[in-house]
């Protein structure tokens, strides 16, 4: 069976590349029915950030992706380990040790060897190579001390790292999904170090321990790791392992054919949760940035997706991250949604404005959620879109709506817009949709003359959603308000 991972390192917050690496990873596993991991690569630890592992895990869950093994949060929102691999925590597997035996091993057979160069030594080496146009690359001072010397020098207390003792002249080779063959020869390549002097295992080294412990058979990652992987090989095959099949995955690029950047607000998975994205529609749209199904469809399920994924189709160049494209298929997740359901959703939008209170009557809520639910993309577009319903004072700024509100027959519509209201104590949906065709009997006004002056001097425009909504939802001191607010 297969098992894939998402192997993240707690440096910040999960990235919408991130967020794809994990989805395409995951939908792979459970086509083939088997399993997502969730490793922590936390052994850099001056990149640790705080809090980090458990925002990335409730990032994955709030889109949906479940992880079979690996590191969950615990009912009171710790991360843990669950599975026999245990533990999936980089570090806490230091602790255990896990590492050393490999070490020991690659040491013991002269495919590894212990490197005492200090760093002010390394530091004019890379100076020099630098200075005659050179590759900056370890020079192998250290790879004739012995075994035995080493251990003594070590044992002393001197200062030291432990790197891959390359064989000269060695072609590396193997395969990619998405890139094809590619092969390096050694002489191109680095004496990587393994352990680092504070003890602990470099990312290389313990990626590849923690993959073959874990049994992981694919390998899918962003290409920014595709000149890390020559080394990886090397180390399957120093310890006899066979290596798991590899999938890089081009760069999600803005529109603009750069990264995708913090500055431009367009990166974290919690930015666009905030704005009110829905998981479904992200995750949707994210699947499409550097794939697409064979149908060609664009609106597909996290089922369906699992169904038609193929690392066949991921195209070779880097995915477009298009937000209007997002918003697109976003829409459409928002247009399918349940009013209650959808009205639960904005409720803390309208409340965070100041729009309504917490305690909004469920009518009331689900009348605002039906009359925006057409026009907005994502949950945080109902702040804007209905805003002039909770103003205090409508300002009729557009030139259309001027011109209609200065009508000459706009007096006689207030006033008998003004003596409808009086007949009632309340507006109810009976009124609301039945009060134009009274105003239009009482006035002689009908059509445009009649529906663009009411809908200016209510709502400053002369479009905007459905008049019958916006009448009850003002409700008859909000529409008083606005008739005797009204001057031009
Ligand atoms: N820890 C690496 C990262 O943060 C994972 C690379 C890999 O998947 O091997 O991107």
């Amino acid at each position: 069976d297969v098992r894939l991972r998402f192997a993240p390192s707690p440096t910040g917050y999960l990235h919408i590349g991130g967020l794809r690496t994990a989805l395409y990873n995951f939908l792979y596993a459970k086509q083939n029915g088997g399993k997502f991991l969730l490793r922590i690569e936390d052994t850099d630890r001056t990149r640790y950030v705080e809090g980090a592992i458990e925002n990335l895990l409730h990032e994955l869950s709030w889109a949906g992706i479940t992880v079979d093994e690996g590191v969950v949060l615990d009912e009171e929102g710790k991360p843990v380990s669950k599975g026999d691999c245990k533990p999936y925590i980089q570090s806490e597997r230091v602790e255990k040790g896990i590492y050393n035996k490999y070490i020991d091993k690659l040491l013991e057979e002269d495919k590894a060897y212990y490197c005492f160069c200090t760093q002010e030594r390394l530091d004019k080496l890379r100076e020099q190579q630098k200075a005659d146009g050179k590759v900056p690359r370890y020079d192998g001072l250290c790879r004739g001390i012995s075994l035995e010397e080493a251990k003594k020098r070590v044992a002393a207390g001197e200062s030291h790292v432990i790197r891959m003792k390359l064989p000269a002249n060695k072609d590396i080779t193997f395969h990619d999904a998405i890139k094809g063959n590619v092969t390096i020869n050694t002489n191109d390549m680095d004496d990587q170090v393994l352990i680092k002097s504070d003890g602990f295992p470099t990312y290389h080294f313990a990626v590849v321990v923690d993959d073959h412990e874990m049994g992981i058979t694919h390998v899918v990652r962003g290409d920014e790791w595709l000149p890390s992987t020559p080394k990886h090989v090397y180390l399957y095959e120093a310890f006899g392992w066979e290596a798991p099949e590899y999938v890089h995955l081009p760069t999600v690029l803005s529109k603009s054919g750069k990264k995708l950047s913090k500055r431009t607000g367009d990166v974290s998975v919690g930015d666009f949760r905030e704005m009110g994205y829905l998981p479904e529609g992200l995750i949707n749209y994210l699947a499409l940035v550097g794939w697409s199904p064979e149908t060609n469809e664009e609106i597909l399920s996290l089922d369906e997706l699992i169904k038609q994924f193929s690392f066949d189709r991921v195209s070779k160049s880097g995915g477009v991250f298009d937000k209007e494209k997002l918003d697109w298929v976003n829409g459409h997740y928002i247009r399918a949604m349940e009013i209650p359901e959808l009205a639960e959703k904005v409720k803390p939008y309208l409340v965070k404005a100041g729009f309504i209170s917490e305690d909004i009557s469920k009518d009331k809520l689900e009348l605002i959620t039906l009359t925006f639910q057409e026009s907005i993309s994502k949950l945080s577009d109902i702040v804007e879109q209905s805003e002039f319903l909770f103003a205090d004072k409508i300002e009729i700024v557009e030139e259309d709506a001027k011109e209609m509100a200065s009508g000459e027959q706009v007096p006689a519509l207030i006033e008998a817009f003004k003596n409808e209201l009086e007949q009632v104590d309340e507006i109810d949906e009976e009124f609301a949709k039945t009060v134009m065709k009274r105003i239009q009997k009482a006035t002689g006004v009908k059509g445009k003359n009649l529906f663009m002056p009411v809908r200016a001097i209510l709502t400053g425009n002369v479009h905007g959603p459905e008049l019958v909504h916006v009448i009850q939802i003002l409700g008859k001191d909000g529409i008083l308000k606005r008739l005797n607010d009204f001057q031009i």
